[in-house]
């Protein structure tokens, strides 16, 4: 299992990671011209999820901070797995969180006649060859780290026969899996990349931007590098796994750039997260075979569906930026996730009154014909959000686990003959219940204390406890969906098995009976944020429609992670 680190990660007095002081000082030597061009280069075969934001929150934030620029290229070299919902979506989250490419929009594809023509040339250099084997046949022959590799039946085929074979195998003559063209370089070298790596397969499902123009298409090793070169691209950042691809990454690139201007390959750790998986494999399974509701189920990692959870991209970036860039795996806790957007939302979201488990509570001395109005605080922590109504009266929403027939010592909410307080407005003592004919309780009653409503002088007046209420006549009744973690063990990736069979049956709880305050049901509007007085953070789901609000509950008001973060200290 990948070792957890909690700790902030090192940064040097002016707060850069080890990726930018590199980059610092590469500007700094006057390395290519003195310019810093980044990427970000997502293949349109899922949606984006929080790990990608790790990766172009450094590419787009490194060349905001040095003044360079950022492309957005879509690795589109594998027409069986891409569409271009996928493209939108992609440009959708990076957008949403905060960054934005300009004009500096590009496709792999794009390079696809440069790329055949360094195929072709490296062919005639007698650097490249047409191989017929299987790919059984080629990854039986590659060896071990250990153990060189054996050559290729094939591997010295004349130029001539590698040039006419490469061509009818992209004119379509040629069936998918028969064929390969590789690189000869090494097959005994100590990167196992080196041995004889694949250029390019050949692919008959046309291209969604160049159609059936090409048969062969390039692989990753084959297509990064020099996509880089091409688009100008100084700084190629990357994750860890890619480390071992960096010498062929410099081999290919060799064959292009010279001392004015040659990329530089950057890896760092990937962001894993507990409870969760960042494959995208997995991830897509997870939609097809319905075990979400879709890439933007709130429960995924996915930027669309931690936005519709009710993440703001603050905490998102916010987060990055707390567990930085190393050159270790990590695992991360959720709860530190969590954390940021609690953070964030505490500062920024609305104060509302909701019951989600209502009971009915009764004010016996309170006449029936009675409302008052309330002045309720829409927001402490921000001066500027001043207050809202809220309507009183003798019938009110409480939730059912503020009373307590007979409670234990310790118990501050309701129970009979004590006194709470009910938020911005009067201290009540409970007298009795009614309970229906399974025992279980109908209605509770109680008695104001006129002289103690808030915001007058008998206000003073101190109980232990205070609750949260909504007004029976007015209260809206709204759906909302309480969500749990998505895996139940805390790093699935690590286990053994089928991932799905680790997948927690109760991450999704639908309540569809709670009661809100009016001024909320008028305002609300998909995206919004509110907290729930006492209960937690929630967001406005665009499943809302006229007259039926539904939503989500980003995360509750408890900080989990101050608890971890002692333990790790
Ligand atoms: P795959 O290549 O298997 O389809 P991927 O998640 O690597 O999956 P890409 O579209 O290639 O998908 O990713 C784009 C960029 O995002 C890459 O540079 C990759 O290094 C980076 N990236 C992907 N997953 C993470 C992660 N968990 N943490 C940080 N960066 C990531
Ligand atoms: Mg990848």
């Amino acid at each position: 299992m990948i070792e957890k680190k909690q700790e902030e990660s090192p940064v040097d007095e002016s707060g850069l990671n080890f990726v930018e002081q590199e980059i610092k000082a590469d500007l700094e030597a006057g390395k290519n011209g003195g310019r810093l061009n980044t990427r970000f280069p997502p293949e349109p075969n899922g949606y984006l999820h929080i790990g990608h934001a790790k990766a172009f929150i450094m590419d787009f934030g490194a060349a905001e901070k040095f003044g360079g620029t950022c492309n957005l290229r879509f690795d589109d070299t594998n027409p069986q797995k891409e569409d271009t919902e996928y493209v939108e979506a992609i440009k959708r989250d990076i957008h949403w969180l905060g960054y934005d490419w300009g004009d500096r929009l590009y496709y792999a594809s794009d390079y696809f006649p440069q790329l055949y023509d360094l195929a072709v040339r490296l062919i005639k250099e007698g650097k490249a060859y047409v191989d017929e084997q299987t790919s059984e046949e080629i990854a039986a022959q590659k060896g071990t780290p250990t153990v060189p590799g054996t050559a290729s039946p094939y591997r010295d085929r004349p130029v001539e026969e590698n040039l006419d074979l490469f061509e009818r195998m992209n004119k379509g003559e040629m069936e998918e899996g028969s064929m390969v063209l590789r690189a000869k370089i090494d097959m005994a070298s100590d990167n196992m990349h080196f041995r004889d790596p694949v250029m390019y397969r050949i692919i008959k499902t046309p291209h969604w931007r160049t159609g059936d123009k090409w048969k062969v298409y390039p692989m990753y090793d084959f297509a990064h590098g020099q996509s880089d070169y091409f688009e100008g691209v100084t700084h190629s950042i990357c994750t860890l796994e890619f480390v071992p691809h960096r010498p062929l990454y410099e081999y290919f690139v060799k064959e292009l750039a010279d001392e004015s201007y040659c990329p530089r390959q950057i890896e760092f750790n990937r962001l894993n997260l507990t409870y969760t998986v960042m494959s995208k494999r997995k991830l897509l399974q997870l939609v097809k075979e319905g075990l979400v509701n879709g890439w933007d189920d709130p429960r995924m990692p996915t930027l669309c569906g931690l936005r519709r959870r009710g993440y703001t991209p603050a905490s998102i970036r916010e987060f990055v930026k707390k567990i930085g860039y190393t050159r270790y795996e990590a695992l991360n806790h959720i709860e530190l996730l969590e954390h940021s957007v609690r953070e964030d939302l505490n500062k920024h979201a609305t104060r509302v009154s909701a019951v989600q488990n209502p009971v009915k509570l009764v004010l016996t001395n309170y006449p029936a014909d009675k409302t008052e109005i309330m002045e309720m605080d829409s927001n402490p922590e921000d001066p500027e959000a001043g207050t809202h109504e809220m309507p009183f009266g003798r019938e009110l929403w409480i939730e059912r686990e503020d009373f307590m027939e007979n409670p234990p010592k310790k118990f501050f909410r309701m129970s009979p003959d004590k006194e709470v307080r009910l938020k911005g407005a009067y201290i009540v003592k409970c007298t009795g219940v009614k309970k229906n004919a399974d025992g279980e309780i109908e209605e509770i009653y109680a008695e104001v204390d006129f002289d103690t409503r808030s915001g007058l002088p008998g206000a003073d007046r101190k109980v232990k406890g205070t609750l949260h209420w909504v007004a029976v006549p007015t209260a809206v009744k709204v759906e909302v969906r309480d969500y749990d973690r998505l895996f139940a063990v805390e790093n699935p990736s690590a286990e053994e098995g089928d991932f799905r069979d680790l997948l927690n049956p109760d991450s999704l709880k639908v309540r569809e009976t709670v009661y809100v305050e009016p001024w909320l049901a008028e305002r609300a509007k998909t995206g919004d944020h509110y907290q729930f007085q006492r209960l937690g953070y929630y967001t406005v789901d665009p499943d809302s429609k006229d007259g039926h609000l539904v939503f989500n509950k980003t995360i509750g008001l408890r900080d989990t992670w101050v608890k971890i973060a002692q333990k790790n200290k």
